[in-house]
């Protein structure tokens, strides 16, 4: 079997643009993946042609082979956008060799370690009362795992602000869902260290399964002193792209929870090995989800063949979404993705409805201080 075409698929969808890429075989088999930067797909699509030449003629099964060309093929290191293209072609290379082996994509990861992944739900309110209602609805559902955000106040992102009202929302809901559902918070990058360490004090009362991503990326050693100060679970890692930007937070132990982007990391490949590293210092693996479809199959594959996997972004699973882009998606059930007996990822892209939602410019949300500064969002 060889690989005839790699075509990178931009579409805009609801509030953003999301970047799939199909790969094509003069077997008739093809395989799909997703790109995880937002608002970068025209630099995705960019790299994704760049390493086309590198894959044509190639056998699309040899995936370990084909990721270590793509990554240290042209001398420089291409960064994290490389990555994330990168990323999008292993995990369709993955969904042909199911197609092609006839198995599911986990049983190639090592097999069936459970038959369904637990997953979490965002949920949020504009007041402590509203986020704990919406709570329990979610909790009557199925949901068995909510996850809060520290939030700002009409684009204002004011740290101390922020942390009392995490801190008020948080308590709603647990007195809200009792001691048996988990309760998670993405700090989503926005706060510093001494900020982190205020809302992970006040916290701790309140049994928080993990504080997800206080901290940016770009200096990973500032988890010591989070660490030393925060006794809550930290789950750390949405940003980073190969196994090599993951080595500190793990040998250190400086995260409890590993956040692999399967679409930023590396793909299937290079998420296989972070996972099996986790294992060796008792981290486990909480996936990151935000994508579509492609991203949410690829993330319960790993699931359900890792043994150290804790729970999994629901992102849009659960709910209907791009049902007409993606006809035959991966199932969802009281709290639970189901793993799939289909061959590959389990999934199925229309190409006709590519036209119906065509690639637009733009950026993501932004959020200032009370000072009009800018700060994370
Ligand atoms: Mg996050």
């Amino acid at each position: 079997m060889k690989i005839t075409a790699v075509r990178p698929i931009p579409v805009f969808y609801g509030s953003r643009n999301y970047l799939f890429v199909k790969i094509e075989t003069d077997a008739g088999i093809y395989g799909i993946g997703e790109f995880g930067i937002t608002w970068k797909e025209q630099a995705g699509i960019g790299a994704i042609k760049h390493m086309e030449s590198d894959l044509i003629g190639q056998d699309p099964l040899n995936t370990e082979k084909l990721w270590q060309i793509l990554f240290r093929g042209d001398f420089f290191p291409g960064g994290r956008i490389n990555m994330a293209a990168q990323s999008a072609i292993d995990i369709a290379l993955w969904d042909i060799k199911g197609k092609a082996l006839n198995q599911p994509v986990y049983m190639l990861l090592g097999g069936k370690m459970r038959d369904k992944a637990v997953c979490y739900k965002g949920v949020g309110g504009k007041t402590p009362e509203f986020t704990a209602e919406n709570s329990k609805k979610l909790v009557e559902q199925g949901w068995k795992y909510l996850r809060l955000g520290v939030m700002d106040r009409d684009g204002v992102l004011e740290p101390s602000v922020a942390v009392r009202d995490s801190v008020a929302h948080f308590a709603a809901v647990r007195e809200a869902v009792g001691p048996d559902i988990e309760i998670c918070i993405d700090v989503h990058t926005r706060l510093d260290p001494p900020d982190t360490i205020r809302l992970g004090r006040k916290l701790e009362q309140y049994d928080p399964f993990f504080i997800e991503d206080p901290l940016r990326c770009e200096n990973p050693q500032s988890y010591r002193l989070v660490r030393h100060h925060v006794s809550s679970p930290l789950a750390i890692g949405e940003h980073y792209a190969t196994k090599w930007e993951f080595r500190q937070i793990i040998e250190e132990e400086l995260t409890d929870y590993a956040r692999i982007d399967l679409c930023i990391v590396g793909g299937l490949t290079e998420a296989r090995k972070v996972a099996n590293w986790c294992e060796t210092h008792y981290i486990k693996i909480v996936p990151h989800n935000p994508l579509g479809p492609a991203s949410a199959a690829a993330c319960l594959h790993l699931d359900i063949a890792t043994d150290n996997f804790a729970v999994q972004e629901a992102g849009r699973v659960g709910e209907p979404f791009m049902e007409d882009l993606f006809p035959v998606q991966i199932e969802y059930k009281d709290g639970y993705m189901l793993a799939p007996d289909r061959p590959g990822l389990g999934i199925e892209f229309n190409e006709d409805a590519i036209e119906d939602h065509p690639f637009q410019w733009g950026h993501g949300p932004r959020l200032q201080r009370q000072d009009g500064s800018f700060t994370n969002w």
